[in-house]
């Protein structure tokens, strides 16, 4: 999975014991103060996937937006936004989901996916796979078509591209930390 980007990972910094003890955080802030490496992880994930196949590009707050954007804008999709709690002024619906590290909530507008829009799934990351079902059961709930994700890391030993593809979604990340 990650075998071609170790030029990536190598710009994504490990914070130890954040945001609590045993957790390593993979930081990819640093790889996006790199412009070049930052062009060069959209232009991967881009070719990861065929843009024929997708109608928008869903991105979860906050780090997920970021990728997201940079792709819809390289592909000229529309971008959809998967918000925090109580942040989309708008009618809106929502799924509670378990993280890594807590608790947590994302939320849609109703109306900006329409039933049968085939979205593709974008995060920063990875872990449990937790945030992502989230999101998975709230675009489908939507009636969206999603079986395509991309995240910029994979923490396998957390399970989450797996849970991910037993329900019918293939993940792929550019970069994978094992022993996390
Ligand atoms: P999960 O729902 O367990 O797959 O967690 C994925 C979400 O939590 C993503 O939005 C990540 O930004 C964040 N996250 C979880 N674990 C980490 C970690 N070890 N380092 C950085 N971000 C993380």
């Amino acid at each position: 999975m990650s075998s071609n980007n170790h030029d990536l990972a190598a710009l994504i910094r490990t914070i130890p014991d954040y945001p609590k003890p045993g957790i390593q955080f993979r930081d990819v802030s640093t790889l996006l103060l790199d412009g070049p490496a930052f062009r060069t992880a959209i232009d991967r994930l881009a070719a990861t996937f065929d843009p024929d196949q997708i109608d928008l590009i869903a991105g979860i707050e906050a780090r997920g937006f970021i990728v997201a954007a940079a792709l819809s804008y390289a592909l000229s999709k529309g971008k959809l936004i998967l918000r925090k709690p109580g942040k989309l002024p708008g009618e809106r619906v929502g799924m509670d989901y378990a993280l890594e590290y807590g608790m947590d909530r994302i939320e849609l507008h109703i109306g900006a996916v329409q039933p049968g829009q085939r979205v593709l799934l974008v995060d920063d990351l990875i872990a449990t796979g937790g945030t992502a079902l989230a999101a998975v059961r709230l675009l489908r709930g939507e009636g969206a078509v999603i079986d395509q994700a991309r995240f910029l890391v994979d923490l396998p030993d957390l399970g989450g591209t797996e849970r991910l593809l037993a329900s019918g979604v293939k993940a792929h990340a550019l970069t994978s930390f094992a022993g996390d």
